[in-house]
């Protein structure tokens, strides 16, 4: 990464972090991705069952290959047949993890969703939540943030994802109502009742979409 981006990422970094700190979240930093491996495993116990949504950024830190081959029991959604029997068991999950499509300077942390299984985890159900976020997914705001997801994550997604709709054609947010549209619900988590339940792993590079 080109180190004048790096040297503004880190300062920013550290509004995003008390920003996250004020919501009740608890966020850490990372320099590299290796480091953000080494701190998103820290916030994993040995032997707890582990599952995900979508979340291409934890597989570029390596999380997903290491969860996998160590004392861990990773659900893996894709492996299994019954799509449904996996969705509920990252409700009872001890960890979920997922990235965000946005987050604001001050700590919202921004998705949108088609199924909404990921929402959902989000919000409720697993133990707790570990979100790895590079630090090309922070906006200036709210409005900035959501316009991210829909104008940048969503169209990649959505191409990702052999999708029809308008922005997987354009590559912008026609605000559509296809039956494929992966904006369903748009979840802006602004705060958390539940100490040390949603955690971020700040990663000073660019990750996922
Ligand atoms: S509303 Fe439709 S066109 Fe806009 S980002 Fe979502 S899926 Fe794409």
């Amino acid at each position: 990464m080109n180190e004048n981006i790096a040297k503004r990422n880190r300062l920013l970094a550290q509004k995003v972090l008390r920003g996250l700190a004020s919501r009740n979240m608890q966020g850490v930093y990372a320099e590299t991705r290796e480091e953000a491996l080494g701190k998103a495993l820290e916030m994993i116990p040995p032997g707890s069952s582990v599952t995900m949504g979508g979340c291409a950024s934890a597989h570029e830190i390596g999380l997903v290959a290491a969860l996998k081959a160590g004392d861990y029991r990773f659900i893996d959604r894709d492996a299994m047949e019954d799509k449904r029997a996996a969705m509920l068991a990252a409700y009872d999950a001890d960890v979920f993890l997922a990235s965000a499509n946005a987050m604001t300077e001050d700590g919202v942390v921004v998705n949108v969703d088609g199924n909404s299984n990921r929402v959902s985890a989000i919000a409720q159900g697993p133990r707790r939540v570990i979100l790895v976020v590079g630090m090309n997914k922070i906006c200036p705001d709210l409005d900035s943030a959501l316009k991210r997801a829909r104008n940048v994550a969503a169209p990649i997604n959505a191409q990702r994802f052999g999708l029809s709709t308008p922005c997987a054609k354009t590559g912008a947010c026609a605000d559509c109502k296809s039956p494929d549209t992966i904006c369903c619900q748009f979840l802006a988590t602004r705060y958390s009742r539940h100490p040390g339940r949603i955690r971020v792993v700040l990663v000073n590079d660019a990750l996922g979409f």
